[in-house]
């Protein structure tokens, strides 16, 4: 079937022919004779050019500067059906241009909000439906758009199943202070946090599953790390030691990095961000380190003038600057390993001979970025389960299901989950969190 839109990412495929692109326009500039339109659809930006005898000569004197006339006239983001040649162009950016044969109007657009000028970042948070349409925003989801399309390659490659976890839950997975609830017919049930207690299950019936969906965290932060609904990818998988499972997510977060590479490369320029720097992450192996050694670390350099951390004992949990400082220190993503079994989640398999510790770790990402992985090797022993959730006080009659997963052969296991804006926020090199979904939702924004 011939289409009758061509996509300006295809132009390439088109050079010397006259096609027709459904596009807006997104900035316009030119004098006299000649015009220039910004075109968008989405897939990319690129010139088109007016030339006013061209249109004299094809629809005559009246209808030809009519035509050129409206073109001239045309306001930001005016959607277009527009005719033209493409032509390779060595001055753009983008290679290409067309040479405009004719030009209709689809849709006005009348004192679009969002100008070329400078903005709030309020004022575009409010606007964020029309913001997502402007050069940087549309090279986050294209790289958003990667990254996820990347996950469900590796881990088909990798032999793992899609095993969708349910987001109404009737118990909480982990920190119930940070739960959202909600009517469920005259009971409570909860969104879910994190789908790993119900992918343990998974792992255990079908060895190695990942889910990929929304998760909510009632958490007051506001950081510029943090979302109150965000999209997890978790992954579990029987069988595997803990060096097997960190092993697993370095391959896992490179692949997610190549996968930017190949498939928005565009997007990254737009986004300026360093290549080069990107292709080290995959190149080089990425840092492993116990907590107790990150904390010897952060203590011996505490004094040093260019850090500003709080002191920390070990037992204590890091902060954002603990955990910015030790990734920095490495310039490679990070693993920080075995962290106190007080901090971390009850479901956490101790390290053998050292019950203080657990086999767990976060992934830092370099330059700032901050945790972008959690992931554990989990109890895997009926009793000691028990014992661990006995000694938190925990209502072990809402986990009847988990600890039937230790009961029906019980196999050693782990897994991880990752954010995918932080991994998003990270490789386009973003500084905020909230443009790396379409529509974020946070402490005081639940609108647009
Ligand atoms: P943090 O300590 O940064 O709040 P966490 O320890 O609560 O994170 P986990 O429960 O281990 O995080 O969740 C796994 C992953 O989910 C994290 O490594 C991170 O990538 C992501 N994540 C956690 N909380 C948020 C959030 N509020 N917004 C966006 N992503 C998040």
């Amino acid at each position: 079937m011939s289409k009758k839109f061509v996509s300006i990412r295809d132009v390439k495929d088109h050079v010397g022919q006259e096609v027709t692109i459904g596009a807006w326009v997104a900035n316009k500039s030119g004098k006299g004779k000649i015009a220039f339109l910004q075109l968008r659809d989405g897939t990319a930006y690129f010139q088109a050019v007016a030339f006013k005898p061209n249109f004299l000569e094809k629809f005559g004197e009246t209808e030809g500067a009519a035509k050129f006339e409206t073109i001239k006239k045309l306001s930001q983001e005016t959607s277009v059906e527009v005719k033209g040649i493409v032509k390779e162009d060595e001055r753009s950016k983008f290679g290409y241009e067309l040479d405009i044969t004719d030009l209709q109007v689809i849709g006005h657009s009348v004192d679009y909000p969002i100008t070329p000028k400078e903005h709030g970042t309020d004022f575009l948070m409010d606007h964020r439906h029309l913001w997502l349409r402007s050069r940087k925003q549309m090279a986050i989801m294209q790289i958003r758009n990667a990254i996820i399309y990347a996950t469900y390659e590796f881990f088909d490659q990798n032999g793992f199943i899609k095993f969708d976890s349910p987001i109404l839950s009737g118990n909480a997975a982990e920190d119930s202070t940070e739960l959202f609830e909600t009517d469920y017919f005259g009971n409570t049930a909860y969104l879910s946090q994190s789908g790993q207690l119900y992918l343990e299950a998974g792992a255990m019936a079908l060895g190695r599953v990942f889910d990929f969906g929304p998760v909510f965290r009632a958490e007051k932060s506001k950081t510029r790390r943090h979302l109150t609904e965000f999209w997890m990818m978790d992954a579990e998988y029987s069988f595997l030691s803990h060096e097997e499972s960190l092993d697993l997510q370095e391959a896992y977060v490179k692949a997610l990095i190549q996968g930017v590479l190949d498939r928005a490369p565009q997007a990254l320029e737009i986004l300026e961000r360093d290549v080069e720097l990107l292709k080290s992450y995959i190149a080089e192996p990425f840092k492993r380190i116990s907590y107790d050694e990150a904390i010897d670390l952060l203590q011996a350099h505490e004094q040093d003038a260019d850090t500003d951390y709080e002191h920390l004992e070990h037992g204590d949990d890091f902060g954002s600057p603990h955990e910015t400082w030790i990734s920095n220190h490495f310039g490679v993503p990070t693993f920080v390993t075995n962290y106190p079994a007080a901090i971390k989640a009850f479901y956490m398999k101790p390290v053998p001979g050292n019950p203080e510790r657990v086999l767990c770790a976060d992934l830092l990402a370099p330059e700032g970025y901050g945790e972008i992985i959690g992931g554990s090797i989990r109890e895997d022993d009926y009793a000691d389960l028990v014992a661990k959730m006995d000694e938190l006080g925990m209502d072990k009659s809402e986990y009847e299901f988990y600890l039937d997963l230790r009961k029906y052969g019980s196999v050693p296991h782990g897994g991880f989950g990752i954010g995918i804006e932080r991994m998003v926020t990270f490789v386009a090199g973003t500084k905020h969190i909230r443009e790396a979904i379409p529509f974020p939702r946070m402490l005081h924004r639940l609108r647009p």
